[in-house]
């Protein structure tokens, strides 16, 4: 059951389980969703959301995903060098004396105005392919929609550099309730179709056109034109979706789990004076797991929060130390060391729902995936799942 891991010697026991079973249902059925004159590129941005860049491109190839796309060349080199063969774009993300190595790496990369095409011609030694970004209206990367025709034909002016795409991005997805009155993300596809048609019309060649991320491919099916990039659908954050592209979706990340490294029950503290952190009483039984705000925990948990041990809820004590955090094991008995702990996830048949634990660390589900997997060793695991009580599991 338990895969290979990737990272982290693991003699520390805290991990966090991947399903990688259920990124590759996602990714299927996005293909499915789209057909096959829709090419998919999927967004592996902070190392695929926690997930893991490696483990998730590896999954896009066996699932028939076209290619990648990266917000960070390092983690885009890590790819290529593990093995991954499948087609890279960058998202703007390095300097242009990159270009030999991007070229021989087989990566693709991206410019937004004219001085970008030169600096990257001035270096690119073989062919370069490049992908020209458009600004709808985010103002972040990407040209303007009046400067598109004319940076395309600088790029397609340049014989070491060819005009692999073009792509946007609607940054009116992310704004999370700030506008609710403001439609941007209608606006700002007709705006990037517009821009390519432009672009066309000028005789430039768009061999890709990409323009919908997870939030626009589920609401918006107009936008799918040649090739998508959706990124955070893959790792199976949940979004809203037209009945016409409802699907199932599954979590990526599955659990986080400990194991007990002291159990102390408080039953003769002699003068020991008490420091108030929490109301402490004779037969209080505190545990110690090896995980704190150095990787990732909130400093601040919600009063509520818990843990599960032995099936039981266990409630998280403050405060939340650097690397070690307290668990009331209080009533739940036989509880030693060696146990596991679940802060996420499922113990035999009780669990902790990603929903649940989001609310426990008072964050949003998206920043809970990507703390969580970076801050812990990663362990895949594959569905169907034989839950595993904490008594039976030996080693992790
Ligand atoms: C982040 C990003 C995506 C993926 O966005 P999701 O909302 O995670 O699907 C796609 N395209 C670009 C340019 C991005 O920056």
């Amino acid at each position: 059951m338990l895969e290979n891991q990737t990272r982290g010697s693991h003699s520390r026991p805290t991990w966090c389980e991947i399903d990688i079973e259920a990124i590759e249902h996602n990714i299927r059925q996005v293909v499915e969703l789209l057909g096959p004159q829709v090419r998919l590129l999927v967004c592996l941005k902070g190392d695929a959301f926690g997930c893991g860049a490696v483990e998730v491109a590896r999954a896009c190839e066996r699932m028939g995903a076209y290619g990648l796309t990266f917000g960070n060349i390092d983690s885009a080199i890590v790819c290529r060098e593990a093995g991954v063969t499948l087609p890279m774009l960058l998202y703007p993300t390095c300097l242009p004396a990159a270009a030999p190595l991007l070229s021989g790496h087989g990566m693709s990369i991206t410019v937004s105005t004219r001085e970008e095409v030169e600096q990257w011609a001035r270096y690119a030694e073989g062919r370069l392919d490049v992908f020209l970004k458009i600004d709808t209206g985010g103002f972040r990367a990407g040209a303007f929609p009046n400067d598109a025709v004319e940076v395309a034909s600088a790029i397609a002016a340049r014989p070491t550099l060819h005009l692999a795409g073009v792509y946007g991005h609607s940054l009116a997805t992310y704004l999370n309730g700030m506008a609710p009155q403001f439609d941007g993300s209608s606006q700002q596809v007709s705006c990037f179709v517009e821009a390519v048609d432009a672009i066309e019309a000028a005789g430039i060649d768009v061999p890709l056109r990409m323009c919908s991320s997870s939030e626009i491919l589920l609401t918006h099916p107009r936008a799918d034109l040649n090739a998508v990039d959706p990124g955070r659908l893959i790792s199976g954050l949940p979004f809203d979706a037209i009945p016409s592209r409802r699907r199932t979706w599954r979590p990526g990340l599955r659990s986080l789990k400990s194991r007990l490294v002291m159990v102390k029950r408080i039953d003769s503290h002699g003068d020991v004076p008490v420091t108030p952190f929490f109301p402490v009483h004779e037969g209080m039984t505190i545990g110690l797991i090896p995980y704190g705000w150095s990787d990732g925990c909130p400093r601040e948990l919600s009063p509520d929060a818990y843990a599960l041990v032995r099936g039981q809820r266990a409630p998280l004590l403050a405060p939340v130390h650097s690397e070690l955090l307290r668990v009331d094991l209080t009533g739940i008995v036989g509880a030693c060391i060696g146990d596991v702990v679940t802060l996420m996830g499922a113990d035999g048949a009780t669990q902790i729902d990603l929903e649940t634990f989001a609310h426990h660390w008072g964050q949003p589900l998206l920043d809970v995936y990507c703390t969580v997997g970076k801050g812990v060793p990663r362990v895949y695991v594959r569905s169907p799942y034989a839950a595993v009580t904490s008594q039976q599991q030996e080693s992790a």
